[in-house]
């Protein structure tokens, strides 16, 4: 598959928020916290042998046209990224800014991402706090940890479906998917 196209005229000069903000398996780093590899604000000290994880990841703000300048990492306090087969839009907070998805004109855009996706939803990470929107609904999911996962479920009722979106143990998800 072709890799997208950086939208022109953007690119990680001074910015390193993703380098704080995203956690590493590979290196255990968590999430929130500055990489003992980030030269903060100037790029990674083994940008040659950094993880797959990081040569993988480019922000949306870099891939998407239809963000505007404010969502720039270093403005906005916040690093996007989104799971095209599940439609889910990711946003990890800068812990030292952590409401400012809250913040306009951050928050309204957010919510109009969370009622119009069909099949997933939005995860917001404060640091190893996630959060879950979709429609009008907040799911506060709390701490979660490396050998959990978060999971939409659906379930169909008389009224119509009703969606939650929860943590449960990887195991656990695992054997649901066997059918265990
Ligand atoms: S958050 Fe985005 S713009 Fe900033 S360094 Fe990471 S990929 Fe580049
Ligand atoms: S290894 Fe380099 S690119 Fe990866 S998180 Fe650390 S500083 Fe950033």
């Amino acid at each position: 598959m072709p890799l997208p196209d950086i939208v022109p005229g953007r690119s990680c000069e001074n910015c390193t928020l993703c380098c704080k903000v995203l956690g590493i398996p590979a290196l255990e780093k968590p999430r929130g916290t500055v990489c003992t590899h980030c030269d903060w604000g100037q790029g990674c000290k083994i940008y040659a042998r950094r993880p797959g994880a990081c040569a993988d990841f480019d922000c949306s703000y870099l891939l998407s046209p239809a963000l505007g300048d404010e969502w720039k990492p270093t403005t906005a306090h916040l690093v996007l990224g989104y799971m095209t087969e599940a439609d889910i839009i990711l946003i990890y907070t800068d812990p030292d800014h952590s409401a400012a998805w809250r913040e306009e004109p951050y928050n309204s855009r957010i919510k109009t991402w969370a009622a119009s996706t069909a099949k997933g939803y939005v995860l917001i990470w404060e640091g190893s706090r996630a959060l879950a929107l979709l429609g009008a609904d907040e799911f506060d999911l709390g701490v979660v940890r490396d050998d959990q996962v978060i999971v939409r479920h659906e379930q169909p009722g008389p009224g119509g479906s009703k969606v939650t979106i929860s943590v449960v143990d990887k195991a656990v998800a695992d054997a649901e998917r066997r059918g265990d």
